[in-house]
């Protein structure tokens, strides 16, 4: 697409906008039905395009994709009069007799860009959010899940008309040349380095911007905790879509006397999930291209790989690995691994730990598996994260109500229920004073003793 059309398609979109017809609630309703009708009635298509893509099965693609995003429509259509609900603002005595509100107001044309590891869930969790708080928006996915890139240009135009939603496809020249346009924000998951882009390119137009981005995700685990349920808690997480997910347990801190006993229930829990052969496992994903499987693979040289390690670049497969014996300054420990290759890092206790997580940052999320209050209450007070959980991992996106972002490096702003509606409205106060009687004239020059007794 030139970059002219872009412009055609940006004005046609803000051209809708601005008659106003999407502030009704029954606009915003409707867009969000479609949204659910669109994800109802191509579920099959949807979940083949993310088994080309990620080799994601049926069962995965509806928990983390399709029914996760039909459950989030339906929390944001149970609840939408009432987030549109103006709330009362209290107004002091020397304003008094006046009444304020807090109105939320749509911004107007939104721009969302999406990564490739959850292609479909990322681009419409954003919009549904959009949507409910009466925006129009230009969708640009991942071109690096090509399938599903493909899938989604060709259902959005079928289900919303171009002024409501428009899909653009591409890579980084198209989406530059996206980001040189004006927008009422810019929603943008993806990694820190392009995040810096999309800062650049929105500061030319003061959008605002919210950056869902990525880290390393720590998982304290000590002897308080149910280890075998743990392990469990762990496996799913880490491994769900081959480890590419941005809030994974990235590692394991503990001491050496709790990982010894963790390690054969991490093994278990794997053969559990996954079977002797996970290559065979239909539950079980695969790396979304060439570039990522070397990235991994790479990952794991000079480590002490104990259960897994077996890749094949054929299939894009790297088995669910567990390594240890990772030093500080490994590769593995200096990047985000986004991958299925779980380092379980010893250290001497809980200060080590917090030592650790705090050397990386703010994560996405801080996991902690204990029962031990005084860790707790620790880790709230000396760790920063966007979330922390303790006793699961990864399990918190699936609340609608638990606002989902980062904080300092893995992100700004949140998404999600209430959370997501606020990120794509302004609240507007609007106050009104009566004009009889007029106490404001109080305030008024020539300063009498009335006010100098304020
Ligand atoms: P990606 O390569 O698909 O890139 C994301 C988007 O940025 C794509 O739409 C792409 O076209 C665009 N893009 C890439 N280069 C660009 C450039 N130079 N200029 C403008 N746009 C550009 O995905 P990715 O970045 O590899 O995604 C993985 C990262 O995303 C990880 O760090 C992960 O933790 C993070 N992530 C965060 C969340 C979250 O909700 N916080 C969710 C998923 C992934």
């Amino acid at each position: 697409m030139p970059n002219s059309q872009f412009e055609t398609t940006l004005q046609t979109l803000r051209n809708n906008f601005d008659s106003g017809v999407t502030r009704s609630i029954e606009w915003r309703r409707r867009r969000l039905q479609q949204l659910d009708r669109l994800l109802q009635e191509n579920a099959a298509a949807l979940e083949a395009a993310l088994k080309s893509d990620l080799g994601k099965c049926a069962v995965e693609a509806k928990l983390t994709e399709t029914a996760f995003l039909r459950s989030e429509i339906a929390h944001a259509l149970r609840h939408l009069k009432c987030w549109m609900r103006p709330r009362r603002l209290g107004m002091p005595l020397s304003l008094q007799p006046a009444s304020g509100i807090l109105q939320a107001e749509p911004l107007g044309v939104v721009l969302i860009i999406a990564p490739w590891n959850y292609p479909i869930q990322l681009l419409f969790s954003p919009l549904a959010s959009a949507l409910a708080a009466g925006n129009t928006a230009i969708l640009k996915p991942s071109e690096v899940a090509t399938h599903c890139s493909a899938l989604i240009a060709e259902l959005v135009p079928k289900y919303f008309k171009p002024d409501e939603v428009a899909v653009v496809e591409g890579g980084v020249a198209e989406t530059t040349a996206l980001l040189a346009l004006p927008y009422d924000h810019i929603f943008y998951t993806g990694n820190g380095q392009v995040a810096r882009v999309i800062l650049q390119a929105a500061a030319a137009h003061l959008t605002p911007v919210t950056l869902e981005l990525g880290g390393k995700c720590p998982a304290w685990v000590d002897e308080s905790a149910d280890l075998a349920v743990t392990a469990q808690r762990l496996v799913w997480a880490k491994f769900l879509n081959a480890g590419q997910t941005c809030v994974a347990p990235d590692h394991v801190l503990a001491s050496r006397g709790t990982l010894d006993k963790l390690k054969p229930l991490l093994i278990a829990a794997i053969r559990e999930q996954f079977g002797e052969a996970p290559s065979d496992s239909a539950a079980y994903g695969r790396i979304i291209n060439a570039k990522h499987f070397d990235r991994l693979v790479g990952l794991l040289s000079d480590a002490t790989i104990i259960s897994g390690g077996k890749h094949d670049a054929q299939q894009r497969y790297i088995a669910p690995t567990l390594v240890e014996g990772i030093a500080q300054s490994h590769p593995l420990m200096q990047e985000e691994i986004f991958g299925p290759i779980l380092p379980l890092i010893e250290v001497k206790g809980l200060d080590a730990a917090i030592a650790s997580i705090r050397a990386y940052g703010k994560p996405l999320a801080v996991y902690a598996f204990t029962r031990d209050a005084t860790v707790r209450k620790t880790l709230a007070e000396r760790t920063a994260s966007g979330a922390l959980v303790f006793n699961m991992a990864v399990g918190h996106l699936g609340a609608a109500e638990v606002p989902f972002g980062g904080v300092g490096e893995s992100g700004m702003g949140a998404s999600h229920g209430w959370a997501g509606f606020q990120t794509f409205s302004h609240l507007r106060p609007v106050v009104d004073k009566s004009f009889w009687p007029d106490t404001l004239k109080l305030i008024m020059p020539p300063y009498g003793r009335t006010v100098e007794r304020v």
